[in-house]
């Protein structure tokens, strides 16, 4: 029963592991082989862990980006080096969920470049973006972010009492904080919602325990003129955004910018971009 146990909590935290970082269960497998070689000599509490943790670490800095360039095409989007561009949060770049195409690179950097001439110091933040390896492996829970072509990005915030513009989403992890529809606008997540599709709103959730949404007003000039310069960049294919914000920001000639399923999660926190 104990030895059941034991290798039911390993499969576990291997499918864990591998879900959120891809390489993450491969790594948890060769730190349990290394440990148990480790053991026969003195019994240590936690090194397992610690070899993970080492062999993790290395991986990702060091051996990820060369196999990821040379072997399926993809690179790293920065996480220090360039101010215009970050991660909204350093995790996305710690478990390896922030590879896309070189084009898709440029392109980006392109965008948040252009952002400065209007609003200097505003950084584009991205979120999840894909795997570093193999065209169709899956980015849970997302449906479309298999081929090094598909990244979110979050939407601008202005501090509520002082007006002050906000460098980064409130939000940690970037999703959650919705620019919801306004009187008068159509309200796709409503008509989602009626739909049966009652799930779509659980980034919210998220969100909600950790920043208070009454704090913050949407920065609709800020993400309007972003989404603008998304809109037109020639690189750019599918763009998923909620219809009220397309209308808002005056972006109904652009064919390519859709609403998504409604199966799917809420697009008025985030923008999806596609490369084409
Ligand atoms: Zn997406």
């Amino acid at each position: 029963m104990k030895t059941f146990f034991r290798v039911f909590r390993h499969t576990l935290l291997f499918a864990l592991l591998t879900l959120l970082t891809q390489i993450g269960g491969l790594i948890w497998l060769l730190s349990l082989y290394l440990n148990r070689f480790a053991q026969k000599r003195r019994r240590i509490w936690g090194l397992s862990g610690a070899i993970f943790l080492i062999l993790y670490t290395v991986t990702t800095i060091y051996i990820v980006p060369p196999v990821a360039k040379y072997c399926f095409d993809r690179v790293p989007l920065p996480a220090y080096s360039n101010p215009n561009l970050e991660p909204e949060n350093i995790v996305y770049c710690f478990f390896n969920r922030n590879y896309v195409k070189p084009a898709f690179l440029k392109a980006l950097e392109e965008v948040a470049e252009q952002m400065q001439e209007k609003f200097p110091g505003s950084t584009v933040s991205y979120m999840d973006a894909n795997f570093p390896f193999i065209d169709g492996y899956p980015l849970e829970p997302h449906l479309n972010h298999n081929y090094g072509k598909a990244i979110d990005i979050t939407f601008y915030w202005k501090n509520a009492k002082t007006g002050a513009p906000l460098r980064k989403s409130p939000s940690p992890h970037g999703y959650g904080l919705w620019a919801e529809a306004q009187p008068g606008e159509y309200d796709y997540a409503i008509h989602c919602k009626q739909q049966g599709y009652w799930y779509i709103g659980y980034d919210g959730t998220f969100a909600s325990w950790c920043c208070n949404r009454k704090k913050y007003v949407f920065d609709g000039e800020r993400t309007g003129e972003l989404m603008c310069l998304i809109a037109a960049h020639p690189a750019f294919g599918r763009i998923l955004i909620q219809p009220h914000l397309k209308k808002r920001f005056g972006l109904e000639e652009y064919t390519n910018i859709v609403a998504q399923d409604c199966f799917s999660a809420r697009h008025d926190d985030h923008v999806h971009v596609q490369l084409k």
